[in-house]
């Protein structure tokens, strides 16, 4: 069955900065063609839940106080390009507006909650591999008349590296 990366917060799993979630119920029925690989950067590339947001200001990520975050960013984003290249995943359907998921729009840096269009760290690498990455936003329902494969799961996030293919296969839900 092809898999889909698919940011943690669109399935319901509390990943996001204020420890809320973004879920988004259609991402759910896609379970019946895919296997869904939840995957937030963020968390996966060393913060904690809750924490600090960050906006992208030039090259950098940074909190409205200034600290630099961009390796927890950086570090988040070739996770989720080692996990695609591992798993042959083609397709990723990112939360618009993140900094790290974000395909295409993303806030301004200056935390006055402006967006403009831009691509997170993340979606940005993603892309530059040639990965097709779809937000919430978009219309996925082509993604459902692809051909139908025999099994599907949605699977839990947890930490891992893409040499940790017991936790991905570890549980359903
Ligand atoms: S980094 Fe991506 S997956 Fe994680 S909470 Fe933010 S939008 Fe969701």
């Amino acid at each position: 069955m092809e898999k889909i990366l698919v940011s943690a917060c669109l399935l319901g799993d509390k990943t996001r900065y204020d420890g809320k979630d973004n879920f988004f119920p259609f991402i759910r029925t896609l379970n019946q063609k895919y296997d869904i690989i939840p995957f937030c950067p963020e968390v996966e590339g060393g913060l904690p839940i809750p924490r600090e947001p960050g906006e992208i200001k030039g090259a950098s990520i940074v909190t409205k106080d200034g600290k630099d975050l961009t390796k927890f960013y950086q570090e988040g984003a070739k996770k989720a390009l080692a996990l695609c290249l591992y798993f042959n995943i083609k397709i990723a359907i990112l939360k618009d507006r993140s900094p790290s998921c974000g395909s295409r729009f993303i806030h301004d840096g200056s935390f006055s909650n402006k967006l403009i269009d831009g691509t997170g760290i993340t979606a940005r690498l993603l892309i530059a591999h040639g990965i097709k990455v779809y937000c919430e936003n978009d219309n996925l329902e082509f993604l459902l008349k692809e051909p139908k494969s025999s099994f599907s799961s949605l699977r839990k996030t947890s930490r891992r590296s893409p040499n940790d293919k017991k936790t991905l296969n570890k549980k359903n839900r």
